[in-house]
């Protein structure tokens, strides 16, 4: 398609039109064409009035029998609106733009509303529903004469387009764009290029591109239009995993890493001294890369495993075997504590085996932190453990062999890469406790191996989780109490936001001096919090993990990563105000011994999302089946952060979380493209390198990982 053609060319799109379809980002006939329905009028979604049921979405066609403009004073006005169909009467209310809506929709038109069904009584209702109208329509489709159609009874497959308040004043509303969109694909059919080959399009059995296009515009059949949304789909996906299987194929061709062949000294005895028996899904992990270590090209490998399954152990097992071959190992995590907390972890573990081991931070004192960057680039350290401060400028590393990147999805794409760049090709290792579907990981991580830890160390006991109003604080004090009196240690955690965190930060600091002046006098609290100096959070920190603490009051500086086994009561405040990915984490301080834990969420009224945060916490304790509900309640792009649903933005029709087939299917038909002809080189590929280049490559560049 002749991408560049400008929309007013177009009979019916003046400059007002044109201008206001470029805010939407449409300002080309391809990208006219590439604007595709959000949803269709299909007679077998739709549904008659007297059969709705309390709570379903679902679409309605009817007749708007009368309306109503109540109250006049702003703000407190509501438009109402009766429709009607064979069966029955469906009332509809607005209270935001009821001007505009009490403009629009007038008595004796043909409607579909789309939206959530409330009874009120035996009365059927929809608040704020979408809405097209439709009576128009009946022109477009010359099936029936006058208003009086039915639906019901034609086979048309209606389009309904996403149009903002904007265009739709503009005269661009959804039956609007139908008929531009009919003008622009006369324009534009001739000159639409398939982006496909004919091999791929056989061997998947994919509609050619112009057909589909046709087919999602103006479908003729619920059937075809369903093939041609697999058609755009699978596109799509092709594209996104070929950008995957070229990197990865990059790697592993183009680059060459030292070979971890020698297993020693370090390894046997790390595994000797090791208190405890490695669980099969821990030793499967090393196992898995160790293959990769010993192979010569480098390490890509993300590590998922749920909050305490003991993903730092395998770390170690790889940074043993770098030590092994005679070369160095840096491991950089997010928080200060957490920094600490291993470089702690990791002394005792490997300083009597003759290594050396460093702490980098921010917030070192200068002839520390010069001693420290010294070992470092003489190679003097074996390993380095530290927060970002390890990828700055000054820092410079000897043999650098491996690089682990713990709670991977705090850092971004640049601190990610900027470690790695510290040395040429070495070995890279992610750790992330988010755990993610397995569909999501192969569609954003899709260059990275993947190893997976679904197993908690033996004699684990599942930590018992309650929700607690406010009457039942002092019950809550009470157990917090006996807990302490049996020689546990607990948290009480804070929310703090950022758009009222001074005033978070002050609730905190009050609390803290409220519950050791008045309710636990007798036991010996510490405060942490994020405005501390770095020396002030260790030192609470040391106290906490010496056990000369009882309880430690904070906000959420706690909850990445923390590691104090003794620890088995979690006491969160404001529980409603978090989020279930946090919430998760914060639990997954307790249980982390052979004691018992629990975790006390105190809420307050909450907000219907808030009480289903609570309930998926109440239900379980398995951090795949919480990210699972946590990507239903929030969207996938919310679970994985901006930055790392970068790939996921690229995708326009397809869903990774509901397309796993399509994408399984579109990424073996990658990767055997990438396999055979790793620079697509041959003719039959032109077309695709030609395609990825010029409308993928950037589209998806975000999704750089490693
Ligand atoms: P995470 O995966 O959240 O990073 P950690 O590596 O911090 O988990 O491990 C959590 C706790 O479990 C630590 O105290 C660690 O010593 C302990 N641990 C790790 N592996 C085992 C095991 N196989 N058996 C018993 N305890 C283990
Ligand atoms: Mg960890």
């Amino acid at each position: 398609m002749s991408g560049s053609t400008a929309l007013s060319f177009l009979k019916g799109i003046g400059a007002k039109k044109a201008a206001i379809l470029k805010e939407e980002g449409i300002s080309t006939l391809e990208e006219l064409m590439g604007y595709f329905p959000r949803r269709y009028l299909d007679r077998r979604a739709m549904k008659s009035i007297s059969t709705l049921l309390e709570g379903e979405t679902v679409t309605v066609v009817g007749k708007v029998m009368r309306t109503q403009l109540e109250g006049a004073s702003p703000g407190r006005s509501r438009f109402k609106v009766w429709l009607g169909d064979a069966t029955g009467v469906l009332e509809l209310t607005w209270f935001r733009g009821v001007r505009y809506f009490s403009r629009t929709i007038v008595q004796g038109e043909v409607v579909a509303v789309y939206g959530k069904v409330n009874y009120f009584g035996r009365q059927a209702q929809m608040q704020h529903p979408d809405y097209d109208r439709l009576s128009l329509a009946l022109d477009e489709h010359a099936d029936t004469e006058g208003n009086d159609f039915d639906l019901y009874n034609t086979g048309k497959v209606i389009p309904i387009y996403q149009t903002s308040e904007a265009m739709k004043q503009a005269g661009l509303t959804s039956r609007q764009l139908r008929t531009v969109m009919a003008r622009a694909f006369e324009v534009a059919a001739p000159a639409i290029q398939e982006n496909l080959s004919a091999a791929l399009l056989q061997g998947s059995g994919l509609m050619p591109l112009a057909e589909a296009y046709r087919q999602i515009h103006f479908p003729s059949s619920p059937e075809l239009l369903e093939h041609a949304r697999y058609r755009m789909k699978w596109t799509e996906l092709f594209y996104a995993q070929l950008l995957f299987a070229l990197r990865r194929s990059d790697m592993r061709r183009n680059r060459s890493a030292a070979r971890f062949t020698h297993s020693g000294e370090v390894t046997a005895k790390l595994y000797r001294k090791l208190p405890y028996e490695l669980t099969v899904a821990q030793k499967e992990a090393i196992r898995e890369i160790y293959r990769d270590l010993r192979s010569g090209s480098p390490m890509n490998r993300l590590l998922q495993g749920d909050v305490g399954s003991g993903k730092t152990v395998v770390a170690m097992f790889a940074m043993a075997l770098a030590a092994d071959n005679g070369l160095q190992s840096a491991f950089m995590a997010p928080t200060e504590i957490l920094a600490v907390q291993h470089w702690l972890g990791m002394k005792r573990f490997f300083e009597p085996l003759g290594l050396k081991v460093g702490l980098l931070t921010g917030k070192q004192r200068k002839k520390e932190r010069e001693a420290i960057l010294a070992g470092l680039a003489s190679g003097e350290l074996n390993i380095a453990l530290g927060t970002h401060a390890l990828i700055e400028d000054g820092v410079s590393y000897k043999g650098l062999g491996l690089v682990i990147i713990d709670e991977q999805h705090r850092f971004g794409v640049l601190q990610r890469k900027a470690l790695r760049e510290k040395a040429e090709n070495p070995h890279l290792l992610l750790m992330t406790a988010t755990p993610i579907p397995r569909t999501l990981s192969m569609g954003v991580f899709g260059d990275l191996d993947l190893s997976v830890i679904r197993q908690m160390p033996a004699g684990r006991r599942p930590i018992r989780t309650s929700l607690r109003n406010e009457e039942r604080r002092e019950a809550v004090c009470d157990f917090l109490r006996g807990q302490v009196a049996e020689g546990r240690q607990g948290y009480i955690v804070y929310p703090l936001v950022e758009e009222s965190e001074k005033m978070d930060l002050k609730a905190a600091v009050e609390s803290f001096r409220h519950l050791s002046d008045e309710v636990f006098p007798d036991l010996r609290l510490g405060l942490i919090h994020g405005q501390m100096t770095p020396e002030g959070k260790e030192g609470v920190m040391a106290q906490f993990r010496a056990g000369e603490l009882d309880l430690l009051v904070g906000t959420t500086v706690i909850e990445v990563g923390v590691d104090v086994p003794n620890a088995t009561v979690m006491i969160v405040e404001h529980a409603e105000r978090f989020g279930l990915a946090q919430l998760h984490q914060l639990r997954g301080r307790v249980g982390r011994g052979e004691h018992q834990s629990f975790c006390i969420l105190l809420h307050a009224a909450a907000t219907l999302d808030a009480r289903e945060r609570l309930d998926a916490m109440a239900s379980t304790t398995d951090g795949f089946i919480i990210s699972e509900i946590d990507a239903r309640i929030r969207g996938v792009g919310n679970l994985l952060g901006k930055e790392q649903s970068g790939s996921l933005s690229g995708l326009r029709i397809a869903d990774i979380t509901r397309d796993f087939d399509i994408m399984q299917s579109a990424r073996r038909a990658a990767f055997e493209i990438v396999e055979a002809d790793p620079e697509l080189r041959q003719s039959s590929h032109q077309m695709i390198r030609a395609w990825y280049r010029k409308h993928y490559h950037n589209r998806f560049s975000l999704a750089d990982t490693g």
